[in-house]
């Protein structure tokens, strides 16, 4: 072999080394983070809230939730006056959205239980506690339509904003 076939041999062989050796690498990081993501699911657990978007509510809906569903995370979805858009059912594009979004939190994060909230003082649907809950209840109607096979926990939030109630 002249000499100039053995270095480029050489660094043929060299190349190809370091090639194989990146292949290893990305396989045993791709792998590693396939294990990951699959502990990630095991390890935790999630519901879902169906929320209004006030601010003011929105700590105390994902403790309440975490803790009347016993899960550690919640996917939230939220519009003004949620249980007032979600009782009169006629705002199609809005409740095919809602739907749609909790089939994702089933189908992709485990969930099984979906929280409906209203609230004190809520600009989105300003009638009193008593029409609230009505519409709350209500509401739970609408989600059962859904078929999702999720158990609804219905959760009103007082003034001053630091918890969510269960409501029977
Ligand atoms: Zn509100």
């Amino acid at each position: 072999m002249s000499r100039q076939n053995k270095q480029f041999s050489v660094r043929f062989w060299l190349f190809f080394i370091f090639m194989a050796l990146n292949a290893l690498f990305w396989m045993g990081f791709i792998n590693a983070r396939g294990n990951d993501s699959q502990q990630t699911q095991e390890q935790h657990t999630c519901a879902c809230t169906l929320n209004c978007m006030d601010r003011r509510v929105q700590r105390p809906v994902e403790e309440g939730t975490k803790k009347e569903c016993r899960v550690d995370g919640v996917d939230v979805i939220t519009q003004a006056g949620m249980v007032k858009v979600l009782a009169e059912n006629e705002k199609k594009f809005l409740i095919d959205n809602f739907r749609e979004e909790i089939e994702l939190s089933v189908k992709e994060h485990g969930t099984k239980k979906v929280t409906i909230v209203a609230h004190h003082d809520c600009v989105g649907n300003p009638v009193s506690k008593e029409k609230q809950i009505e519409h709350l209840r209500q509401a739970k109607k609408t989600v059962e339509s859904f078929n999702l096979g999720v158990e609804i926990i219905l959760l009103w939030v007082d003034a001053p904003f630091k918890k969510a109630e269960v409501i029977k």
